[in-house]
């Protein structure tokens, strides 16, 4: 639970609400009343300068490669504070982690995996398939390389990366065995086209991908053929347990939020506090956000204790759907309360109301994600209460 952090944590946590108070929220006032106004380079650039300095920066990146690597409690600690403050330029606070490239040796670590750390090329995840796509992106060998096929839809950040780590599924023949990799393919490689680049409701950037055959030498694989699906597994419980962090954040901020707006004079001349009704999604709120809490923390130790990203890989997705769909009817619940100045563009519980939406999609949509637990327990005898 958030109370019983051992000190070095409790410190973390009055460090990160330092640099919020001292650095981050000036920042954030500077850019005016709008919750939209877009965050200018150059204070990106303040913020990520500013955390390097104070040692968040290095938080998500490996010690092999000069970074201050985290566990996942110390990281929930600072993405939960962080997101309690609802800041705008919070964005650059973490340097760029490795994702699925973690275990990269050799050519990927070089070309690759170490230049993204750097902050020199950027990558981007493509995992999810189009809805009418009709098979799974595949490949095949071809001598020294792969021919890779298919489509992906949702890259986040697609439009300025430099490579994708690409899920496929390498069909067996005589030269090997088939099964699910994991394939760095660089963006200007023969055959590969960006089909489509939209933004998404909550403001972020993404694009469709469209592979014809496009040719990646076999060393492009991380790791092994057949290890794919559990490298991007073991990569999304941790992304799944930040946005259980980031959600119960921003719940925290939405309770706080909405506290003060009901104890303010009214124009009916009684507080909203005041009225039963009004106490009553008030108290539904605080409960939730307390049993939201309670989750995350759950889930972030279990983490840590685990052995290998599986052992807490059904908690992670439960504090996820937990966390995000309290979130939701947190915001829900606060629009309401403030009336219709939350539906202006711009007010800051409009850009949330947007915000907390996509988190029950991305990175797992619920109804999945539950019908993975379910299979967890019944089908594998995993999962804890
Ligand atoms: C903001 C954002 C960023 C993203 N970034 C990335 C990214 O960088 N890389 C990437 O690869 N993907 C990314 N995604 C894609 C994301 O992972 C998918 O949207 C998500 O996994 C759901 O897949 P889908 O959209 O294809 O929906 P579908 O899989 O088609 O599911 C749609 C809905 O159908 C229902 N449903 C589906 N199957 C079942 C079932 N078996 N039983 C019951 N109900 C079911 C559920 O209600 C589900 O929500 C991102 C998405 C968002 C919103």
């Amino acid at each position: 639970m958030p109370e019983s952090l051992p000190p070095d944590l409790v410190d973390l946590r009055d460090r990160v609400q330092a640099f919020i108070d001292d650095d981050l929220r000036p920042l954030d006032d500077a850019l005016g009343d709008d919750a939209n106004a877009p965050v200018p380079s150059e204070t990106r650039q303040r913020v990520r300068e500013r955390s390097r300095e104070l040692g968040f920066f290095g938080m998500t990146q490996p010690k092999a490669f000069g970074g201050s690597q985290a566990g996942p409690l110390a990281l929930t600690v600072v993405r939960e504070t962080l997101a309690a403050a609802n800041l705008r330029v919070a964005g650059g606070v973490f340097g760029p982690g490795p994702g699925v490239l973690g275990a990269a040796e050799g050519d990927l670590r070089e070309r690759y995996l170490e230049p993204l750390l750097r902050g020199e090329k950027r990558g981007a995840w493509a995992f999810t398939e189009p809805g009418d796509a009709p098979r799974p992106t595949w490949a095949k060998r071809d001598g020294d390389d792969l021919l890779v096929t298919g489509r992906k839809a949702y890259v986040s950040g697609g439009a300025d990366a430099d490579f994708y780590s690409v899920l496929v599924n390498v069909e067996e023949d005589g030269a090997g065995a088939g099964g699910t990799a994991m394939v760095v393919v660089d963006r200007e490689l023969p055959g590969l086209t960006i089909e489509r680049a939209f933004e998404s409701m909550e403001g972020g950037g993404h694009v469709e991908l469209a592979f014809d055959a496009v040719r990646v030498p076999q060393a492009r694989v991380v790791g092994r053929i057949g290890e794919g699906m559990p490298r991007a597994l073991g990569n999304i419980g941790q992304m799944r347990l930040g946005m259980a962090a980031q959600a119960t954040g921003l719940s925290m901020w939405v309770t706080e939020y909405v506290e003060r707006h009901i104890t303010q004079p009214h124009r009916s001349g009684t507080r909203l506090g005041d009225r039963e009704g009004v106490r009553l999604h008030y108290g539904d709120l605080r409960i939730g956000t307390f049993a939201a809490r309670a989750t995350l923390y759950r889930a972030a130790r279990l983490a840590e204790a685990a052995s290998k990203p599986e052992d807490a890989l059904n908690e992670g997705m439960a504090a996820k759907v937990f966390c995000t769909e309290h979130a939701g009817r947190a915001v829900d619940t606060a629009v309401q309360l403030v009336g219709g100045a939350a539906l202006i563009k711009g007010h800051p519980l409009e850009r949330l109301y947007r915000q907390v939406r996509s988190m029950r999609i991305a990175e797992g949509a619920s109804d999945i994600l539950r019908l993975n637990i379910a299979r967890g327990r019944i089908e594998f005898d995993a999962g804890r209460l």
